[in-house]
């Protein structure tokens, strides 16, 4: 079976090295007889993976000693709701708007009761198509709330905002593919999916002085529980967290994430740069604030779109179909995505541009 040039969203493709080192060592990891999946989360054996996931993550982030690492669940959705539960207490909390997620992180933290969410900055206006100026946010708020990359929209915030309260990130879409300073943010969630691995897997990165101010939060849904018990309050995703420390390491060997955005930036600019010289396909997204990982474009016409991402798909590229909320098209190009895969998509797309400009029905 060939592989295919894989554009999910997410779940997303992952490194080949890493598919084949799962599937080695699937009946019997490390000599024990069983697969990762059947390991008792209390074994030594499994010990040792989350050990290295965590110490792996904190090398190549560079995280600081004053935060914890938890490998929780729930996606990042969950996140939506935790995040106020824990760090409101009382106050107001700033939210950005920048697209369909931070939206639903918006919509949720209003449910958490007690918590007062003021929407600072928005880019609704013009279709998420930028990112906004970030106002000064008052210090009686409990944090900040940003969406580094806007998933659905394409859109990337490359500077973290300074910002007196502690900062919030929805880094789901863009953690481990562009350089960030840790030390910028009070507590950084994503969902693995995207850049870390199977879905289920959650990672937070949380200051510690942020643990332990509500009292009472359910145990599953209270920071300072899943910290104080190192991701263990309750059976973690085991088999998810031993693929996530695999593909820590492929970073590692890549180059750690500088050398990961570096490639990154080299597979975007390969595909902007061909958008924007086309006169059949066109990006929607403003250029300073385009993505390196999620890029939209589309054709001047539904019926185009629909054929492209139809032909495309008959030639081994899956995925293309952009969000039902926006159409047209989306490539997203995650770490594992290779650069031959974006190469072979110029092409299809410049032939797929030719033959309708010569009035062929198919390519
Ligand atoms: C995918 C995504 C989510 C939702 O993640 P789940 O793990 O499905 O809850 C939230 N925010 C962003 C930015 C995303 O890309």
């Amino acid at each position: 079976m060939e592989r295919v040039y894989n554009f999910s969203a997410g779940p997303a493709v992952l490194p080949v090295p890493v598919l084949e080192k799962v599937q080695r060592e699937l009946l019997s990891y490390n000599g024990s007889g069983m697969s990762v999946m059947e390991l008792s989360h209390r074994s030594e054996l499994f010990q040792n993976i989350l050990d290295d996931a965590e110490s792996l993550i904190r090398e190549l982030m560079e995280i600081p000693d004053n935060y914890k690492v938890l490998f929780l669940q729930g996606g990042a959705s969950l996140q939506f709701d935790m995040v106020p539960m824990n760090l409101a207490n009382g106050k107001k909390a700033a939210y950005v708007n920048t697209g369909s997620w931070a939206k639903k992180a918006i919509s949720e933290a209003k449910k958490i009761q007690g918590v007062e969410v003021e929407v600072i900055a928005s880019s609704e206006d013009r279709n998420f198509s930028y990112i906004p100026e970030i106002p000064t946010v008052s210090s009686d708020a409990a944090y900040l709330h940003v969406t580094t990359n806007n998933t659905i929209e394409g859109t990337a915030m490359f500077d973290v905002p300074e910002s007196a309260v502690p900062v919030v990130a929805d880094m789901s879409s863009n953690i481990l593919s562009s350089v960030y300073d840790v030390k910028k943010f009070g507590l950084i969630y994503a969902g693995a999916q995207k850049n870390i691995g199977p879905a289920g897997l959650t990672l937070v990165i949380v200051r510690e002085d942020l643990l332990g101010q509500v009292e009472g939060l359910p145990s599953m849904l209270d920071f300072k529980v899943q910290a104080e018990n190192d991701s263990m309050y309750n059976t973690p995703p085991t088999f998810a967290i031993y693929v996530a420390k695999l593909v820590f390491e492929w970073i590692k060997e890549q180059g750690g994430v500088a050398g990961i955005e570096a490639l990154n930036r080299k597979k975007a600019a390969l595909l902007y740069d061909y958008i924007d010289q086309s006169d059949f396909f066109s990006s929607p997204v403003e250029p300073s604030a385009r993505s390196l990982t999620n890029v939209p474009f589309v054709t001047n016409s539904a019926e185009f779109d629909k054929a492209f991402v139809k032909e495309a798909e008959a030639n081994g590229f899956e995925n293309l179909k952009g969000h039902r909320s926006v159409g047209g098209m989306r490539a997203s190009l995650y770490n594992a995505f290779p650069i031959e895969g974006v190469e072979a998509l110029i092409a299809f797309m410049e032939k797929f541009a030719n033959a309708r400009k010569g009035g062929e029905v198919r390519v």
